[in-house]
C-alpha cells in the first residue's frame, strides 16, 4: 500500500517515515498508510501559508464562497463513502459516521455563506462630516490543532471560517485519524483553493506544536486539558492569538419531577453513544432521592441493552473504544471507582466479538460521591457515574464542583427549576430535557473554567477569532 502524503503548497509531499491508520474494531485491518511529517515539512507548510496569505487575504468573497460551497457539495455527495471511512478509522457507528460527515458538509456551506455576509459597520463620527468605517481583516496564518474524536467535523469547523475570512491554514490532524484529514484536505485542495492556502501535515503534536505556535499568527486548538493548557501558555507567552477548546466532566441533573423515559434516553445518548468520545458527553449523573432508584434501574437496563460491536455492522449502537490508550483509561477509571466504593450497575468489562478490537461494555456506576476520582477526571469513554443528592440546590453545588465547565443538562418538568439551573450552572452550554452532547454547528460553542480559553468557537461568533478589527476615519 503506497503512503498518502502531506499537503504543502498545493503538492502532496512524502517523507521516508510512515505510519498506519488502524481500525479499532479490528486491529488487523490496516486502513491506510500515511507519510509522517517532520520539522522540515511543518516549516515548509508554515512558509507556504505565509506566502499564500499575501494574495489570499485580498481574495473576493465570491472566491471564498465558491471553494467552501464546492467542497461542501462534494462532501455531501460522498457522505456514505466518507462516513464508512470515519466509522472504520475512529470507531463511531456507521450512522454516526455518516451523520458527522453530513455535519462537515453543512459546516462548509454555512461558512461559504459567512464569506458573503456583512461583518463591518459604517458610523457617523462625533466630528462633523467624518465617517468611521469599522472593517474586519484576516489575521494571517492560522494553525489548527485537532483531536481524533470528530476527525472531519472539527477540522471542517476550523478550516471553513479561517478560509471564509481570508486567512491561510496549517492544519495538524490527530495521529489516530489521518484518513478523514487527508480526504478533507484533498477535497478542499481540488475545490479551487490557490496553492498554499490550506496546508496539512501529519506531524506529531510535540514536533508540530512548538513550530506552529512560533510561526503561525494564531492557533485554534481542540483536545485535552493538559495539552491545551500547555499550548495556551506557550502561545500567550509569544503574544499569539489563541483559542483552546478542551475537556469536559459534564453533569446531568435528574430531578424527581423529570420525565423518566426522556431522562434515561438523554443520558444514554450523551454518556454512551459515540463510545463516550465526546467532550460534551454526560459523565456525572446527579439524581435527586425521590427518583434515584427508579431512574438508576431503568438506565442500568437500557445501558446493558446497548448493542455493542464492529462499528460498521448492522444495528450496532456503540462501536469500540478508539484506541488502546483510551481503553486503558476506561478500565483504570472503573477499577478505581470500584475500589473507592462505587457499585457497577451495568458493564464494567471488556467485550469480544471475534476480531481483535478495543471493545468495552458501556458502564454505569452507582453510589459514587462528588469527591471520587471518577467524578473529577475526564474518562472520555463509555463510563458514567451516579451521584445521589437531596434537592436542586445540592445538585447545582455538585454539578459546579469541577474544574471544567463545558456542557451541562437538567431533566425536569419545572420551568422554575430549569430557569434556576440555567442561571446558576457554571458551564458554557446548558441543555434542558436534552442530551448534553447535542450541539448545533451554527451557534457559538465553548465552555468555562478549564474547558475553554479564548473567544467562542463558530456560529456568528467565529468572526471574533478569525478576523482583526480595523477602525478607519475619513473626511471626504
Ligand atoms: P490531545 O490533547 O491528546 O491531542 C489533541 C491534539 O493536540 C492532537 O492533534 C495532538 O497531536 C496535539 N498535541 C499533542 N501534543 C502537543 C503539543 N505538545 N503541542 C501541540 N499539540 C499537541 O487530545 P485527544 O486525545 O486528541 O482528544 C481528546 C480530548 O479532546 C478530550 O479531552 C476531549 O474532551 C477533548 N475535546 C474537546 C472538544 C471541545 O470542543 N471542547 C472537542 C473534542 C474533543
Amino acid at each position: 500500500m503506497s503512503a498518502k502524503g502531506n499537503l504543502i503548497n498545493g503538492e502532496w509531499v512524502f517523507t521516508d517515515k510512515t505510519f498506519n491508520d488502524i481500525n479499532p474494531s479490528d486491529t488487523n485491518d490496516i486502513i491506510g498508510t500515511y507519510s509522517t511529517a517532520g520539522e522540515a515539512e511543518v516549516k515548509a507548510a508554515i512558509a507556504a501559508a505565509k506566502d499564500a496569505f499575501q494574495t489570499w487575504q485580498y481574495s473576493t468573497p465570491q472566491q471564498r464562497f465558491d471553494v467552501l460551497d464546492n467542497a461542501g457539495t462534494e462532501i455531501l455527495a460522498r457522505k456514505a463513502e466518507l462516513g464508512a471511512l470515519l466509522s472504520r478509522e475512529e470507531g463511531k457507528t456507521l450512522p454516526e459516521g455518516v451523520g458527522e460527515v453530513t455535519r462537515a458538509g453543512h459546516i462548509l456551506k454555512y461558512f461559504a455563506g459567512e464569506a458573503l455576509r456583512a461583518h463591518g459597520q459604517v458610523l457617523d463620527s462625533v466630528r462633523p462630516g467624518v465617517k468611521v468605517e469599522i472593517t474586519r481583516e484576516p489575521v494571517g496564518v492560522i494553525g489548527l490543532i485537532c483531536p481524533w474524536n470528530f476527525p472531519i467535523a472539527i477540522p471542517a469547523w476550523k478550516i471553513a471560517p479561517a478560509i471564509a475570512f481570508g486567512n491561510t491554514v496549517v492544519f495538524k490532524p490527530a495521529e489516530l485519524t489521518p484518513g478523514c484529514a487527508w480526504e478533507l484536505s484533498d477535497i478542499l485542495n481540488r475545490a479551487g483553493l490557490p496553492k498554499g492556502v490550506l496546508n496539512m501535515v501529519f506531524a506529531r503534536g510535540s514536533v508540530a506544536g512548538p513550530l506552529m505556535i512560533d510561526g503561525c499568527d494564531a492557533i485554534s486548538f481542540t483536545g485535552s486539558v493538559p495539552t491545551g493548557t500547555r499550548v495556551r501558555d506557550q502561545a500567550v507567552a509569544k503574544g499569539k492569538r489563541v483559542q483552546c477548546e478542551m475537556g469536559g466532566k459534564n453533569p446531568v441533573v435528574v430531578l424527581d419531577d423529570a420525565d423518566l423515559d426522556n431522562a434515561v434516553n438523554s443520558v444514554l445518548n450523551s454518556s454512551f453513544f459515540s463510545s463516550g468520545h465526546r467532550c460534551t458527553a454526560s459523565s456525572r449523573i446527579i439524581v435527586t432521592e425521590g427518583i434515584a432508584d427508579r431512574f438508576v434501574e431503568a438506565l442500568g437496563k437500557a445501558t446493558a441493552a446497548i448493542k455493542v460491536g464492529d462499528s460498521r455492522a448492522d444495528g450496532v449502537q456503540m462501536g469500540p473504544i478508539a484506541s488502546q490508550e483510551q481503553l486503558d483509561i476506561a478500565r483504570d477509571a472503573v477499577a478505581k471507582a470500584k475500589a473507592e466504593g462505587g457499585v457497577v450497575v451495568a458493564g464494567g468489562e471488556d467485550l469480544t466479538f471475534g476480531t481483535p478490537g478495543y471493545y468495552y461494555a458501556p458502564t454505569l456506576i452507582d453510589k459514587t460521591t462528588a469527591d471520587m476520582a471518577i467524578n473529577k477526571e475526564e474518562v472520555f469513554g463509555p463510563v458514567a457515574s451516579v451521584i445521589r443528592v437531596k434537592d436542586l440546590d445540592e445538585a447545582i453545588a455538585v454539578a459546579n464542583d469541577t474544574e471544567m465547565g463545558l456542557s451541562a443538562g437538567i431533566c425536569t418538568k419545572s420551568l422554575k427549576s430549569a430557569e434556576t439551573f440555567k442561571r446558576k450552572i457554571q458551564s458554557g452550554m446548558v441543555m434542558v430535557n436534552l442530551p448534553t452532547a447535542g450541539v448545533d454547528y451554527h451557534v457559538p460553542f465553548g465552555g468555562r473554567k478549564a474547558s475553554s480559553f479564548g473567544p467562542r468557537e463558530q456560529g456568528a461568533y467565529a468572526v471574533e477569532f478569525y478576523t482583526i478589527v480595523k477602525t478607519a476615519y475619513q473626511l471626504p
